[in-house]
């Protein structure tokens, strides 16, 4: 870069990444150049995976919005590459670019750096996974779990879902509480989702659902008395529930064994993975043990208060949110402005809160909705369940994509009013 302006290199242009550029533009204006690294140049609405499975529609459709034009209206740079390495002492990052096979790596230097490229979703450690489980994360497992609902091949037996245990850093203990499991939601939204297609294709009801989780309550960071009401409802319409099970050691032909022992007899099991981060973060300064970058609430390193991150890749977003990755990325724009004099210091050390905000789809047009900062210290737990919550969950993702990502604020706040006032039982 030749240009005397600050250069921020945002890695990961999905949820944080691209509001994350977006929210930089905004607050530090015309006082940076951004350059957004993705091996992907579109952004995947994965919260909207599962919806679409279970309607029978293709995800790869519905869910992928070309991030070019967004990326264009905040005047960022966009390269397609796969990220290598990340040298903070000599501020540069490694890629390889990825339009086409056989490009060498290449360094590229910044003055910022956000890491927000997520984590991995790691199925390979499930030992039999590939062959015998099913998953709704991204549109190839979420194709593959479409066609076994669909084209005949679950044949109505018993069904287990749950996640694998989370191994999460101990460095930011003291910020965040620790969690079992990377992300919740999607469990309890998939089991109640499959019990409505179970009853509309003929097949039986909850009673034939067992959900797991390896924590002493499934996501628990929803809060106690809200997931007390779900679990409450979920007995009552006949799910099986198991907690405290331990971690996934195989998934076989008929079912899952536990790595305390237990085991469930299951013909479709659909798993939620560890959340790992990228191998080569592991062992950076920047990490804690297990590879996720360590930040203080205002999202910045403190060992180098030029590199901050954002999204499920920085140790302080537990659980694995959007929506906390969404909060963490107002933060960081406003971290790099201010110190490029374009934002003031009381607006700009507003530390991250973080609310758990999740709507889940149940099928037959009804959804759930929490809002809940109570596993944080906080007193906020609202549930709500209902069809307005599933018009929210639809609407948000069709105005996220026709404001390329840029949702205003009163959409949200529209969303909790609607929710939360006007209609939800
Ligand atoms: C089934 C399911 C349902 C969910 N439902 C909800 C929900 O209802 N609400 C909610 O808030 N959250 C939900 N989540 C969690 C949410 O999807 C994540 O928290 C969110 O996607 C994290 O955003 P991110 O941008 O940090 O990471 P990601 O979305 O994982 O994006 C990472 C980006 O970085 C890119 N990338 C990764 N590695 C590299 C590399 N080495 N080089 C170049 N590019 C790279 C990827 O291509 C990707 O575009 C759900 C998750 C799942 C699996």
């Amino acid at each position: 870069m030749t240009s005397s302006k600050a250069h921020v290199v945002v890695l990961g242009g999905n949820f944080a990444g691209l509001a994350s550029a977006q929210k930089i533009r905004e607050y530090a204006g015309d006082a940076v150049d951004i350059t957004v690294i993705d091996r992907n140049p579109y952004l995947l609405f994965i919260p909207n995976i599962p919806g679409e499975v279970f309607e029978g529609r293709d995800p790869a459709a519905t869910l992928k919005m070309d991030t070019s034009r967004a990326l264009t209206e905040a005047q960022a740079t966009f390269v397609q590459g796969e990220v290598r390495a990340i040298n903070p002492d000599t501020r540069t990052i490694d890629f390889t670019p990825k339009e086409r096979e056989g490009a060498p790596s290449e360094t590229l230097g910044y003055d910022y750096l956000v890491v927000a490229f997520g984590c991995r979703l790691a199925y390979d450690k499930i030992p039999g996974f590939a062959p015998y489980a099913h998953a709704a994360s991204d549109t190839y497992y979420g194709n593959k779990l479409r066609k076994a609902l669909f084209g005949g091949g679950y044949k109505g037996g018993p069904i287990a879902i749950g996640s694998a245990r989370f191994h999460q850093g101990t460095a930011v203990k003291d910020l965040v509480p620790m969690a079992d499991a990377a992300c919740e939601g999607p469990p309890v939204e998939i089991m109640m989702s499959m019990a409505t297609w179970l009853k509309n294709h003929g097949l039986g009801g909850p009673d034939k659902i067992t959900v797991f989780t390896p924590g002493k309550m499934i996501a628990e960071d929803a809060g106690r008395q809200v997931v007390t009401s779900l679990l409450d409802i979920a007995s009552q319409m006949g799910f099986h529930y198991r907690n405290n099970i331990g971690d996934i050691a195989e998934v076989t032909h008929d079912g899952i064994r536990f790595t305390q022992g237990d085991a469930l007899d299951a013909e479709l099991k659909i798993l939620l993975p560890d959340w790992v981060p990228h191998p080569f973060m592991k062992g950076l300064p920047i990490c804690d043990e297990e590879g996720f970058v360590v930040t203080d609430m205002l999202m910045r390193n403190p060992k180098y208060p030029e590199i901050l991150a954002c999204g499920d890749a920085a140790a302080v977003t537990v659980p694995k949110l959007g929506a906390i990755g969404h909060q963490e990325s107002e933060i960081v724009g406003k971290q790099i402005a201010h110190d490029l004099g374009r934002v003031g210091e009381a607006a700009a050390s507003e530390p991250l809160k973080p609310l758990v905000y999740c709507i889940g789809d149940m099928g037959d047009n009804q959804a759930f909705y929490i809002r809940s900062n109570s596993w944080y210290g906080g007193d906020t737990q609202v549930l709500k369940i209902g069809r307005v919550p599933y018009l929210l969950k639809m609407q948000y993702k069709d105005l996220f994509f026709r404001t390329q990502g840029k949702v205003p604020p009163w959409g949200l706040d529209a969303a909790q009013f609607l929710a939360e006032r006007l209609f939800a039982a």
